[in-house]
């Protein structure tokens, strides 16, 4: 078992024992949000034909070679094709076709002049500029050509990829199964908050902010337990955890005092200890272990550590097991817009939001930094990475962060 090692080292021995859950194909439409799992090639071209960009007549290029306001053309309407439809007649010299957008080109016509540009009557229409080849025509294959692979496994499916295998015809979606997980929260001072309160208890936040978390990743919370602070009894629950999940998620439990005894459920359940305490601050005593193929990632209480450490080193593990392609956190730098006025003789993040502000993203704390302030990560979606052995920030101080939320305009609720 390593101690006291980096987060990198901790995310990579977490890294190598997620795999991949299962696949399977679902309908198009229930693929939203999914992860392919399969890379997709077009079974045919889009547009299949070449088509008409608008509403216009189908020409010979070269029949107006000679067209000029002084001496137009006119051409003999042969035919009309709304979108849908297609002509069976063949553009000869002298001769036109009405075509709406989206109409196929006829044979032997190369270019599309716009209603507004002829002068036109139910018979013929007059043309009274030179025209060049397929300025005006949407060519067969401009958005996919036939075998192109559009998408590769590991993308997630947002709702134009949706739209762009809609447009291939493609009606079933190989796609990643949710990754099960199961939640186990310890404590005996936990109560539920539908459970009135009681001194000395504190309600139990991680059960809910973690089930939360997950949901938001597309994972599926199957099993959810808070248990006291009895080893045999959070042991037990780890087992029941296993059986039914993927990967199990615990929070308290695994500092040095006398009732944290996490480490101690892990050894009972016969699991092996990959790591204990990451060098950082908040959530320094974390542990991860595994049992076979299943990880099991073990938080502090302290819900603002517990959410740090999920976030930088569960939630790749997540991504990885949903099969995404890019798992861990970006890193940006950027302008510290806040002091803080700690130093940080240990590796510490520092909860923060990018915000706009004169045409530039600043970076702002969003609250208070203590262990046990929540309030401080509802609007955070960037941890400031402060290294070891840092005085005190200024404002104006150029820092680097992890991503670990959407950027969203406007300010944070909370301040520094
Ligand atoms: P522990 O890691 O068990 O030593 O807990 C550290 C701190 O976090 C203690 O103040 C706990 O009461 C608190 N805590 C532990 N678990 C939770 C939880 N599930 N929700 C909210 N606070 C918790
Ligand atoms: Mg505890």
């Amino acid at each position: 078992m390593k101690t006291n090692i980096s987060l990198e080292e901790t995310q990579q021995l977490v890294m190598q024992v997620a795999g991949a859950v299962g696949a399977s194909v679902v309908p198009l439409r229930q693929a939203v949000g999914r992860v392919l799992a399969q890379d997709v090639q077009s079974p045919i071209n889009v547009p299949a034909f070449d088509k008409s960009p608008l509403d216009g007549y189908a020409v010979r290029a070269e029949d107006t070679a000679t067209a000029s306001p002084d001496n137009p053309v006119v051409l003999r309407v042969i035919d009309e094709v709304p979108a849908g439809s297609v002509s069976n007649k063949v553009v000869a010299p002298g001769e036109t076709v009405r075509l709406m957008t989206g109409a196929p080109i006829p044979e032997g016509a190369d270019e599309v002049v716009r209603f507004e540009d002829v002068q036109e009557t139910p018979e013929q229409i007059t043309v009274s500029r030179r025209l060049s080849a397929r300025q005006n025509i949407v060519p067969l294959g401009e958005d996919v050509i036939l075998n192109e692979v559009v998408a590769h496994r590991g993308d997630l499916i947002n709702a134009s990829l949706l739209g762009v295998l809609a447009s291939l015809g493609i009606a079933g979606v190989p796609i990643y199964d949710r990754v099960k997980v199961a939640i186990v929260t310890t404590g005996s001072e936990l109560l539920d908050p539908t459970e009135p309160w009681a001194p000395g208890k504190i309600y139990n936040s991680n059960l809910y902010s973690v089930e939360a978390r997950c949901k938001e990743l597309g994972a599926e919370p199957v099993f959810l337990a808070s248990v006291r602070d009895d080893k045999e009894i959070i042991a037990n629950s780890l087992r029941d955890a296993l059986d039914r999940a993927d990967i199990v998620i615990t929070s308290g439990g695994v500092s040095v005092g006398q009732y944290d005894l996490v480490k101690d459920a892990i050894e009972i359940i016969g699991a092996k200890t990959l790591c204990w305490k990451i060098a950082m601050k908040p959530g320094m005593p974390a542990v991860a272990a595994h049992r076979d193929n299943k990880l099991i990632i073990s938080l502090s209480g302290n819900p603002a550590a517990a959410m740090v450490v999920f976030d930088l080193v569960a939630v790749p593990v997540l991504k990885k097991m949903s099969g995404l392609r890019n798992q861990l956190p970006v890193k940006i730098t950027g302008v510290l817009a806040d002091d803080f006025d700690k130093a940080s003789p240990q590796r510490r993040f520092l909860r923060a939001r990018l915000v706009p502000q004169d045409g530039a993203w600043l970076i702002r704390l969003t609250g208070k930094q203590s262990n046990g302030v929540l309030k401080s990560l509802v609007d955070c979606n960037l941890l400031v990475d402060v290294p070891a052995g840092s005085l005190p920030l200024t404002a104006g101080q150029v820092v680097s962060a992890f991503m670990i939320g959407e950027i969203l305009s406007g300010p944070a609720r909370y301040y520094y």
